[in-house]
């Protein structure tokens, strides 16, 4: 049963088709990770904590500073300096008192990965850097965890879901080099975290078709959507079946 409050918070969602109690109790019970509180971090944590996604656990260690603020909308001027995780959890907590929010301000690494992603359903993948998004994907495919990836450069940027063991990774996808700081308008990690928030939406209440086995890619100065096929690699490192626990020895 939904309380007099979450009747009246989320009014406007629950007579969606599909949705109703039964489906905001699924948003409810969720418990989602989201890496990287960010530019698109901004986005998905303000999505899904106004959903009424249950609990969000939000991991990253930096700090806030003046040139995050053109796009890393949770925070304010008075917030430089802080961490952005706990301000990020504050901000939250003010717009939705009835989810649980907590805040992990750690770096992601080979050695908390565990921690990371402990007791969660699924991560959100709101990074700025390949290979903290690669270990993100192992620890997915490892423990069968969906993965909502997001990623951003200036006007452009891409989203893609993988739901393991059935869809291809992020190692499937990106073999090539590794991009370092780039640069990034406000504008974009808001539409390309709303396409992640929407994603994880869509896979907790069962509705719509996923993002997965394609890459959606958004161009702002066109303003065009488009997407590839994105295929499983049979010999991929991560997903490939010599490489999964149980799979036959790598050659
Ligand atoms: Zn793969």
């Amino acid at each position: 049963m939904l309380s007099d409050a979450e009747l009246s918070r989320y009014a406007r969602q629950l007579p969606l088709p599909g949705w109703g109690p039964d489906g905001q109790r699924k948003l409810t019970d969720a418990r989602v990770v989201v890496a990287g509180a960010g530019g698109l971090g901004s986005s998905v944590l303000t999505c899904l904590a106004a959903a009424g996604v249950g609990y969000i656990r939000i991991v990253d260690s930096d700090t806030v500073e003046m040139g995050n603020l053109n796009r890393q909308t949770l925070y304010t001027t008075g917030d430089i300096g802080k961490l952005k995780a706990p301000a990020a959890r504050d901000r939250l907590a003010m717009l939705n008192p009835d989810i649980e929010v907590v805040s992990l301000a750690e770096s992601i690494s080979g050695e908390n990965l565990s921690d990371v992603v402990a007791g969660c359903h699924l991560i959100v993948d709101a990074l700025d850097n390949l290979p903290t998004r690669l270990l993100l994907n192992e620890v997915a495919v490892s423990r069968g965890l969906p993965l909502f990836h997001g990623a951003v450069y200036g006007f452009q940027g891409s989203a893609t879901t993988v739901v393991p063991p059935q869809t291809p990774c992020l190692r499937c996808l990106y073999q090539g080099a590794v991009p370092g700081k780039v640069p990034v308008v406000g504008v974009t990690p808001a539409v390309i975290g709303t396409v992640e928030a929407t994603e994880v939406v869509k896979f907790l209440l069962g509705m719509g078709d996923l993002l997965t086995g394609r890459l959606l890619m958004y161009d702002g100065l066109g303003m065009r959507f488009s997407e590839v096929k994105v295929k499983k690699d049979p010999d991929c490192q991560t997903c490939g079946q010599h490489h999964l626990p149980g799979g036959k020895p790598g050659r």
